[in-house]
């Protein structure tokens, strides 16, 4: 999560840029607050678990982020962190199924499927790498999935107000998702 925080911080602007061709310009300030809040909070009180730490990182982020990222990511996080229990370690096996049930929490919560340009064209082709493969393959699948958003057309969230005016760019969420699992991939492979 620490290294989350770090890497929303480094492209931060980035994301804002992505959000502000069709959205609110938002996106990167809105995780930077939320992953700040994440990290302080952990810092403050370090959970004894990996299911904990999860647990609490996705109620920050409810809590401090007013866009539609805070719930969504809040949910991932939560969700995962309740479907990895009480255990004291976590394998990727354990990790990729823990965050299927957080990603088809995100889906239920947002009504959002495979291809309507959100942060689940990313996180669901990178959870099931992770789950066939390996961290790197997460990697790659969430970095393919995001650049995969540019000719889709939004269907959910404020991107969809758009209409057709949304293809051709690359869905903030999505963007963030593939920054996310990278720096897991990174942080799990160190
Ligand atoms: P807001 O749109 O409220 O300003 P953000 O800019 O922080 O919030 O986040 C926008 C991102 O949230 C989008 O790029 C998209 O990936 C994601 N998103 C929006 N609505 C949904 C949804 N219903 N399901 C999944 N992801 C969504
Ligand atoms: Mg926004
Ligand atoms: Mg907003």
């Amino acid at each position: 999560m620490a290294a989350m925080a770090a890497a929303v911080d480094r492209e931060a602007a980035r994301l804002t840029d992505l959000d502000s061709a069709i959205g609110d310009a938002d996106h990167g300030s809105n995780l930077q607050r939320g992953f700040a809040a994440v990290a302080a909070a952990l810092d403050k009180e370090p959970p004894a678990t990996p299911g904990a730490v999860l647990a609490l990182a996705g109620r920050q982020l409810i809590s401090t982020v007013g866009g539609a990222s805070g719930p969504l990511y809040g949910t991932l996080l939560r969700r995962t962190g309740k479907a990895l229990g009480e255990d004291s370690e976590v394998t990727p096996g354990r990790l990729a199924a823990a965050l299927g049930a957080g990603v088809d929490a995100v889906a239920q919560l947002g009504g959002a499927k495979a291809g309507d340009k959100t942060m689940l064209d990313a996180l669901i082709p990178a959870v099931r790498a992770l789950g066939e493969s390996s961290f790197g393959a997460a990697r790659s699948a969430a970095d393919e999935g995001a650049v995969a958003t540019v000719p889709m057309q939004a269907r959910k969230g404020r991107a969809s107000y758009l209409g057709e005016r949304s293809i051709g760019h690359q869905d903030p969420g999505a963007t963030s998702s593939a920054l996310l699992i990278g720096t897991l991939a990174d942080t799990a492979e160190a």
